[in-house]
């Protein structure tokens, strides 16, 4: 008998979700499952960079004429306006490859910065970073941690900016600014105001635009990651570099309050994404244990093999469960920072088993790029790490269950 091949690569509408949401994540299962993955070769560059290019500008059209272009953008500046629910689920199916998200025109980290951007930006900034950088004229990066500064606790985060006339100074040093070798413009988290002892971030840091060329802006090295300098983690100094005092994103003080927007909801996003990356990963694993042959029988009659596909199953779908909690919760306009902590700690986590099962169904072949399995293994592991690691959402978490119990509050577990 003969199994059918990518198996979870087709979707069914699902009766609790709106017609809008079904309607978007079946159009966007059928250009992920019949243009993206038959071509994840050559969308990788085994074929040369001139026949990825082209093949990418090809799907980006696909996915504008179909009406899935930049789900993360309102309608005014030509995105799809998607509702949260509707790009998180979006998202789990564009997670079924790596290279999906592109053709859709989501492009890490200018997209996070394009979503800023919409919400905060002035008429002028407007004009001058969000449009040309949704034309794909520009690209931007996000420049947040430092080198001397624990990321994990943003209170410490030193990089300065003083107003001097109508112009902010800025100096201090950055790294893992991802993409700010081709970025023209940084979007930089500086401390603005003097620290008055309250241990109050919210209202000390502000978000400040700064183009590239800026004198004083200088990108020290590309700090390689997993092997690869490719997504220019870069280290940046901001030597007196002088920006116009119109550059200030939002409000003086609000930078940490517009960091924790990206943040926030944005995490339901990464966690959707991880589930359908570990969709595709069980998908693969399943096939592959049908198939496989090793010590005269199929790896699928191997117990060993059917502990791998019965864990597996069980941590996707209660990390997939869990997510989808959290986007309701914040849908019903309750505090979700709990429930956000955990699955940032959980899903990537339950993401690195699946899909490091499904790479050791694999062999040898599976730490290669043949597949997405390597690609998955790696961005699971960087997760637990970026974007606050796992230990500072497990403290959040249990900050907040005490603090509900000694308040005397009831706990609505619901
Ligand atoms: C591939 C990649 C891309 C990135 N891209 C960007 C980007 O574009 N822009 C940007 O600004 N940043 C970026 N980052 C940085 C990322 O956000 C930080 O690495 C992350 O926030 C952690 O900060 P840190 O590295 O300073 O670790 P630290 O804050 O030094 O923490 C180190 C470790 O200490 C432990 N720890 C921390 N606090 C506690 C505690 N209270 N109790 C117990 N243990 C604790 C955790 O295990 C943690 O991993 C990127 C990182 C990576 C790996």
């Amino acid at each position: 008998m003969t199994v059918a091949s990518q198996n979870i690569l087709t979707v069914s509408p699902i009766s609790s979700l709106s017609d809008e949401v079904n309607d978007i994540r079946l159009r966007t299962a059928k250009i992920v499952a019949e243009y993206v993955i038959p071509e994840e070769k050559t969308l990788a560059g085994y074929e040369g960079d001139e026949k990825r290019d082209s093949l990418y500008e090809e799907l980006r059209n696909h996915a504008r004429g179909q009406g899935l272009w930049k789900p993360h953008l309102p309608t005014e500046y030509g995105g799809m306006g998607a509702g949260f629910l509707s790009l998180a689920y979006m998202n789990e199916i564009m997670a079924w490859s790596p290279f999906s998200k592109s053709c859709f025109g989501i492009v890490p980290p200018s997209a996070g910065n394009e979503s800023v951007l919409a919400k905060y930006a002035t008429e002028d900034q407007i004009e001058k970073w969000l449009l040309p950088s949704i034309r794909g004229e520009m690209q931007s990066c996000f420049s947040m941690t430092e080198p001397d500064n624990p990321g994990s606790d943003p209170r410490s985060l030193q990089t300065s900016a003083v107003l001097e006339g109508d112009e902010w100074v800025i100096n201090g040093r950055k790294w893992f600014t991802s993409n700010a070798r081709r970025a023209d413009f940084a979007i930089v988290m500086c401390r603005t105001e003097v620290e008055d002892g309250s241990g109050n971030v919210n209202s000390k840091m502000t978000q400040i635009i700064v183009p590239t060329d800026t004198p004083g802006f200088e990108i020290v090295r590309d700090i390689p990651v997993w092997g690869h300098t490719g997504g220019s983690h870069a280290e940046v100094t901001y030597t007196n570099v002088r920006v116009p005092k119109g550059n200030a994103l939002g409000r003086r003080g609000t930078g940490h309050a517009a960091a924790q927007d990206r943040l926030g909801a944005g995490r339901v996003y990464h966690c959707m994404n991880c589930v359908g990356s570990m969709w595709r990963a069980f998908d693969l694993m399943v096939k592959r244990a049908t198939e496989r042959e090793v010590h005269g029988g199929k790896l699928e009659d191997k117990q060993f093999i059917q502990g791998f596909i019965a864990d597996s199953y069980m941590d996707i779908q209660a990390a997939r469960l869990m997510t989808i909690h959290t986007a309701e919760v914040i849908e019903s306009g309750r505090d979700p920072r709990t429930d956000i902590s955990a699955i940032k700690v959980f899903v990537p986590n339950a993401m690195h088993k699946v899909v490091d099962r499904a790479i050791q169904t694999y062999g040898g072949i599976g730490v290669s790029s043949d597949y997405p399995l390597a690609a998955f293994y790696l961005g699971a592991r960087t997760l637990r790490i970026a974007d606050g690691p796992d230990e500072v959402h497990k403290i959040l978490i249990a900050k907040n269950v005490l603090r509900r119990y000694h308040s005397g509050a009831s706990w609505d577990f619901g």
